[in-house]
């Protein structure tokens, strides 16, 4: 009884946490093909001129007006990559997206050379669908879907990225678990643990679990240095005894962004990672929800890794010529 309730909750919470930001856009789309009230006489109206002008079947046989237009582009890094990536045809949106998600793994300025060679893949609704740098040093590569982005910087591994699980970069020992009646090891009293502790070593890099706008960013005697950061959806995080702090409060922060350092401020017994998951004001233990989001995204990205390699097979392809 007990595991299934667990597992029950946790199918819930990751619901309301991946799939919050799913519902504002499935409104839209519902808004979108809402049709107006039987009573509006424009509607009808429209829909009568709509029969009208069907065309004929010798009409319906005339070609297609619009050409197709070319999925991938291709080019040469010349002077910057930006310019040549202009000059190819890609958008500056679609430039714009793609250095976003290559944000803290790829540097298009540094890691760029002009021996460089790169495609875009553009899918049907005109959004950067994959992306293939390579030069004599370099590859790297990205996918990107509406499930996430997988990236490979060797043409093997993807892993992804829009589903971070972690405020730190690898797995860390629970030295101290989620639980709303724990008792506290200094004051021995009962207190609630509203949060998880890592026990990572003084001056590990600590990142935002996900995009938001940083909301604290101080000093306190029980909490050490430590940073509280909005995220959409009612969620909030925060992030406690950290030695170093990067952000201020009012920073936008991307998912992954470095915020500080892990460290032993406040009061500890000794140097831990103190890290809360709040959402609309209620504490969710993190490493549950974490681990059934894990077993979600390995097979989501499974799928989308066939895909991925598809895609790059294309690019590479488009580049060798
Ligand atoms: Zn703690």
């Amino acid at each position: 009884m007990y595991p299934t309730s667990i597992q029950q909750k946790s199918y819930k919470d990751f619901l309301s946490f991946w799939h919050l930001t799913l519902i504002p856009l499935a409104l839209c789309a519902i808004i979108e093909v809402i049709p107006f009230g039987e009573n509006d006489t424009d509607h009808f109206e429209s829909k009568e001129m709509a029969v009208e002008t069907v065309p004929s079947p010798k009409e319906a046989l005339a070609p297609l007006p619009a050409p197709i237009k070319p999925d991938i582009f291709s080019g040469s890094v010349e002077y910057s990559f930006y310019g040549s990536a202009l000059a190819s045809g890609a958008s500056p949106d679609t430039i714009g997206y793609l250095t976003s998600l290559a944000s803290g793994k790829f540097d298009f300025i540094r890691s760029v050379s002009r021996s460089g060679k790169f495609a875009f893949k553009i899918d049907d609704q005109n959004q950067l669908e994959a992306f293939l740098y390579q030069d004599n040093q370099h590859m790297f590569y990205v996918y990107s879907d509406d499930k996430g982005a997988l990236f490979s910087s060797d043409g093997e591994h993807f892993y992804k990225d829009k589903l971070l699980l972690s405020p730190v970069s690898r797995r860390f020992r629970v030295s101290s678990p989620f639980n709303p009646a724990r008792r506290h090891p200094i004051t021995h009293k009962v207190t609630s643990h509203l949060g998880t502790d890592y026990a990572v070593p003084v001056g590990t890099p600590v990142v935002s679990i996900s995009s938001g706008r940083v909301v604290v960013s101080r000093y306190h005697p029980l909490a050490g240095n430590y940073v509280v950061i909005l995220h959409p959806d009612g969620l909030r995080t925060r992030y406690l005894h950290l030695s170093k702090r990067f952000v201020q409060r009012g920073d936008n922060v991307n998912q992954g962004q470095k915020i500080g350092t892990s460290g032993n401020t406040g009061r500890t017994t000794g140097a831990h990672l103190h890290f809360e998951l709040w959402k609309d004001g209620r504490p969710i233990d993190f490493e549950k929800k974490r681990t059934f989001a894990e077993k979600i995204a390995v097979e989501q990205i499974s799928a989308q890794t066939a895909d991925a390699k598809m895609a790059l097979q294309r690019l590479a392809l488009q580049i060798a010529k």
